[in-house]
């Protein structure tokens, strides 16, 4: 296959290096742009970029000059990995000027006519993206986007629960991974020998979009599914992968069993970054564990364990995520290889 060529907006921070890490030799996609802050352009990448991957820089990135973030860009579709302060007016910016934008960022997550993908659970979403261009009037560009960091941890194992037994109300605890927070990020003197209990903005994201993850597309809609969230988030002294520590309500009966084999039974998909095993269930005591589970399915597979019935609510367990893989850069590449296998990407001549 002739590959697409890709611009990554936000391509210097920690978003953006697991993008380059990750595509480095993907099948479908090159990275021909790359562009951020009035700091970094017009410098080679190698030279604006502050790369904390244990991978090196790819040797072919290293001397594309930084460009600003306008278009137009030489690629046919961009990841966003911008502040969500910029993301909005640079987002619908690239969408206006044709190209696909496949963003990370909050700030078109909720909008009702921009999906909220997680390809395993919601693919069929993007159905909303043709009333997406009629409202907005885009032609060829459209705005598609991937959940927060902490939502990719705990929605899989719910959309296994709510498709077989319904979800009534869901408690959730998050313990967030520093790199959640993006380069340089939270302060060493506040995160070691600590726990912070605040992320700014963090808990109406996670108490809202999980469902409409899980909500219904019909006629021209999504339809939100309908249970409550109460979250509290928390960061902690972890550099990679969010663990989240879940409470559900059902709203039919079902025994331990039945709840761990729909978890394992809820189907992968084939495409170039999915792994193979959607949700992993752990039969071990003391796991999932950010270092030890996190980069199971190349950081794309969601870990769960200490799966028990609860005496408050029905059932409760762990999960885990890789914040920048699964609930960022990886997301993102995932929700673009569904849009070429769906021919919904055009190379522009
Ligand atoms: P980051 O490390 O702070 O990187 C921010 C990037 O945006 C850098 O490339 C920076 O360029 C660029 N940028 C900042 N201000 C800009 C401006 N005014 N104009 C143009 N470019 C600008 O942040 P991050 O963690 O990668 O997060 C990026 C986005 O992804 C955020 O919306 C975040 O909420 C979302 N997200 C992050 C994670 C995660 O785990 N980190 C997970 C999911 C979603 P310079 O280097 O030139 O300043």
């Amino acid at each position: 296959m002739m590959k697409y060529r890709v611009g990554i907006l936000g391509a210097t921070g920690t978003v953006g290096q697991r993008f380059v890490q990750l595509l480095e030799s993907h099948p479908y996609f090159e990275i021909t742009a790359l562009a951020a802050s009035e700091r970094s352009v017009g410098k080679t990448y190698v030279e604006a970029t502050p790369w904390k991957l244990p991978t090196p820089m790819p040797e072919k990135i290293k001397e594309i000059v930084v460009s600003p973030i306008e278009p137009p860009l030489d690629c046919d579709l961009v990841f966003s990995s911008l502040p969500s302060s910029i993301a909005r007016e640079t987002e619908e910016k690239f969408a206006r000027a044709g190209y696909p934008v496949i963003s990370n960022s909050s700030s078109f997550r909720m909008e009702e006519d921009v999906p909220l993908l997680i390809p395993e659970i919601n693919h069929d979403h993007l159905g909303i993206i043709e009333v997406q261009k009629h409202r907005r009037g885009f032609d060829a560009g459209f705005i598609v986007t991937n959940p927060n960091c902490a939502v990719t941890s705990f929605a899989p194992p719910l959309a296994a629960l709510h498709e077989k037994f319904g979800v009534e109300a869901v408690i959730v605890t998050t313990l967030q991974a520093i790199s959640g927070a993006g380069y340089p990020g939270i302060p060493a003197y506040d995160i070691t020998d600590n726990v912070f209990p605040y992320i700014s903005g963090e808990e109406p994201k996670v108490e809202t979009e999980a469902q409409k993850i899980l909500g219904k597309f019909q006629d021209g809609e999504i339809v939100k599914a309908d249970f409550t969230v109460s979250a509290q988030c928390f960061r902690v002294n972890v550099m990679d992968g969010h663990l989240a520590s879940v409470r559900v309500k059902l709203r039919e009966n079902a025994t331990l069993e039945d709840v761990k084999q729909a978890m394992i039974d809820y189907p992968a998909l084939d495409l170039p970054s999915s792994p193979s095993q959607f949700i992993y269930v752990c039969d071990e005591p003391d796991r999932p564990q950010p270092r030890l589970d996190r980069d199971r399915g190349n950081g794309m597979t969601i870990t769960v364990g200490r799966l028990f019935p609860d005496n408050v609510f029905d059932y409760r367990f762990v999960c885990l995520s890789h914040n920048t893989i699964r609930g960022a850069a990886g997301a993102a590449i995932l929700n673009a290889e569904l849009l070429v296998e769906k021919r919904m990407i055009k190379r522009k001549s």
